[in-house]
């Protein structure tokens, strides 16, 4: 029997934004690697640049923020991970490569992937000129709360 399994694999995922930089003519610079490899060794999720940045001080590695905001445009712009704007002020950065929405728990600032399935989208047709790029979902939910009276 074929075992049809998909296991995470970090390593893969990682030496495909190194392949997808060279084929770029993106230099793997040292700080880029150090920022593949953080985000991508932990598996789907998703991180904001200031998450990253703690991370990378945690691994005892020196790269700016400005480094890690760049970086994250480049990756994003390679379509290696995908920018979730949640706020005017805030974007998260999700490592699933797979289509998938997002669901946004507000007040906890956490963020959830739904599959696609799950929402029924009735898209309108597209005049022949123009062709569907890509459909970005975020649900915004928020948690009910006891509010205090005082
Ligand atoms: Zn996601």
């Amino acid at each position: 029997m074929a075992n049809n399994i998909k296991t995470f694999d970090p390593l893969s995922n990682f030496n495909k934004a190194i392949k997808t930089l060279e084929k770029n003519n993106i230099r793997t610079t040292k700080q880029r690697m150090v920022l593949a490899k953080l985000l991508f060794e932990k598996g789907r999720r998703h991180i904001s640049a200031e998450e990253l940045f703690d991370e990378v001080k945690e691994n005892d590695r020196k790269i700016s923020l400005a480094t890690i905001y760049n970086t994250l445009r480049q990756f994003t712009s390679l379509g290696l991970i995908r920018e979730i704007v949640v706020d005017q002020n805030k974007s998260l950065y999700c490592t699933n490569n797979e289509s998938h929405y997002h669901l946004y728990i507000e007040d906890e600032g956490k963020i959830i992937d739904i599959p696609t399935k799950n929402i029924d989208l009735n898209i309108a047709s597209m005049p022949a000129c123009l062709n569907l790029h890509n459909i970005d979902v975020i649900v915004r939910i928020r948690t009910l709360k006891e509010k205090n009276i005082n």
